[in-house]
């Protein structure tokens, strides 16, 4: 473990903002991590995965861990499932493919979401229909405050929606996580965001796992700006869930709002939407904007600080609460 002074973060977040570390140090085992926080543990710690969820608004004044632990192993249970254990610096992506060669089903929708492994279950990743909470088992827990290791199991974690313990529980850290995935008989999710149409595109009539990544990969590749070319974090925002009272209030003046029931009384609205309604949609301020095609997306087209950005978010909070009377929660983790 080498510990860096004044490190440069500019290759360890997304949204590609250059900022500096006071200190920073990558660790590869649960033995080093436990060195580390040991020693450090009055200092102000921040721990990262691959940065893809994050914004730095100046420069980082304590210590930061980068999680560099790697390793994976397949366990067959039964015939139709198996649990494969990861660590958290895995890259996702990676992983993901692992899992389609070995024809192992459940995580496919989840392809090409940037970010490790150890990251995933903070915010119980999701897209295009499936959460990572709907195969997860269980993750190996890391307690900064009291140097522990734990096992926390599904209910343990609190899922929601681009939620859970994690988020707000910063000094438990993810080490390994365990899914069950499906051997056989792959239960195949291809109705949400348009992934049949593109399956459809593709000629596809019985697709496989595979083919389902496909479709999702080709989907997000047109949608969504590769951070390696534009800075960006993903959606900036949660959509927002509302009651019914709300979505026809709002009606009284946009009579189209798009929602969708996701239990009884509670209905969510696309936040791009509501964005797109106040205006923001495509803004470009010069070194940063709002995506022309995908208005969750605050982007860093280059040189632009974490302050630019953070306050950018904060006037589009500002113009969907005066319209919608609104409140849109952030999904990125802005450090301020
Ligand atoms: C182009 C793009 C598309 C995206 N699409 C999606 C999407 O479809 N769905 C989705 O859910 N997300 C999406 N994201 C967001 C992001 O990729 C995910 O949230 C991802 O899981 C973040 O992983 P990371 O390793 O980069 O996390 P980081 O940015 O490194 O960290 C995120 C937060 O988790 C904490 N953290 C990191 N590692 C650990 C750990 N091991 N234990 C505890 N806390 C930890 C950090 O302190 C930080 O607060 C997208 C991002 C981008 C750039």
């Amino acid at each position: 473990m080498i510990l860096k002074n004044n490190y440069s973060l500019l290759n360890y977040n997304s949204f590609k903002i250059d900022v500096k570390a006071k200190e920073f140090v990558e660790v590869n085992s649960t033995d080093e991590l436990k060195e580390i926080c040991k020693i450090n543990n009055r200092k102000e710690i921040l721990f990262l995965g691959g940065g893809s969820n994050i914004l730095f608004t100046k420069d980082f004044q304590g210590l930061i861990i980068h999680l560099n632990l790697k390793g994976k192993t397949i366990e067959k249970i039964d015939s139709n499932h198996s649990i494969i254990s990861a660590y958290a610096g895995e890259n996702w992506n990676k992983f993901v493919n692992y899992c389609l060669e070995k024809n192992l089903g459940g995580i496919e929708n989840l392809s090409l979401i940037p970010g490790n492994v150890g990251s995933a279950p903070v915010q119980n990743i999701g897209a295009y229909g499936t959460e990572l909470k709907d195969v997860f088992v269980s993750c190996e827990v890391f307690n900064q405050k009291d140097c522990t290791v734990k096992e926390y199991n599904l209910d343990d974690c609190c899922f929601d929606y681009r939620n859970s313990i994690f988020k707000t529980k910063k000094h438990l850290i993810i080490i390994s996580l365990k899914l069950k995935l499906t051997n056989n008989d792959h239960y195949i999710n291809s109705s949400y965001g348009g992934v049949n149409d593109e399956l459809g595109r593709l000629g596809i009539k019985n697709p496989t796992i595979r083919d389902v990544s496909e479709a999702v990969i080709n989907i997000r590749n047109r949608k969504l700006p590769d951070p390696k070319n534009i800075g960006n974090a993903g959606s900036f925002f949660k959509n927002p869930i509302v009651d019914l009272k709300k979505i026809e209030a709002i009606k009284k003046n946009f009579i189209d709002i798009p929602n969708f029931k996701v239990e009884e009384n509670k209905f969510k609205i696309p936040a791009a939407w509501l964005i797109e309604k106040a205006g923001f949609k495509g803004k470009n301020f010069g070194k940063f904007g709002v995506h022309k095609s995908q208005s969750l997306v605050l982007v860093n087209y280059g040189n632009a600080s974490g302050k630019d950005i953070y306050k950018l978010s904060l006037s589009i909070k500002e113009v969907v609460n005066r319209i919608f009377k609104i409140n849109l929660e952030t999904e990125v983790n802005i450090i301020l």
